[in-house]
């Protein structure tokens, strides 16, 4: 039996199976007869990734898109969107939609970065605040409020 154009190519046949290895080392399965070489799931889709990387990126991450939806709008029990559509704690109503006005999103309250200056001076205060209500207390103890 003379070796086949299969087998000349590098293809071997295992439980009747025609492999032939990649470039890369991988066994390939099921390969044509006439296969000259396979490349791997792997090799294919980096030799894709080098050609369009570009989408490729958009298909690993897709683009931020803003809902215009505040955060926690799934968990409210009732949320309509802009749009429309009303939600119950997150699953779209179809039924209800347009029949309702949007919820009104408030901006979301930016919280301001204190600088640790201004955290001192906070807690200063803090404890002036604090002596002078335990001195009001002591006044008070000592019958001396009725002078002010
Ligand atoms: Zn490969």
């Amino acid at each position: 039996m003379s070796e086949s154009i299969f087998e000349k190519n590098g293809g071997y046949v295992i439980d009747e199976v025609n492999y032939m290895d990649c470039s890369c080392g991988t066994p390939v399965k099921n390969v044509g007869e006439s296969a000259k070489g396979v490349r791997c799931d792997r090799c294919v889709s980096a030799q894709v990734y080098k050609m369009f990387p570009e989408s490729f990126d958009n298909a690993v991450k897709p683009s931020y898109k803003p809902t215009g939806r505040p955060a926690g709008w799934h968990w409210m029990a009732e949320f309509v969107d802009k749009d429309g559509n009303v939600f119950h704690k997150g699953k779209e109503q179809p039924k209800l939609k347009g029949t309702l006005k949007p919820t009104k999103v408030k901006p979301r309250k930016k919280t301001k970065r204190r600088s640790k200056d201004a955290i001192l001076v906070e807690k200063y205060k803090e404890k002036q605040k604090l002596k002078r209500a335990v001195k009001k207390q002591q006044d008070f103890l000592n019958h001396k409020t009725q002078d002010k």
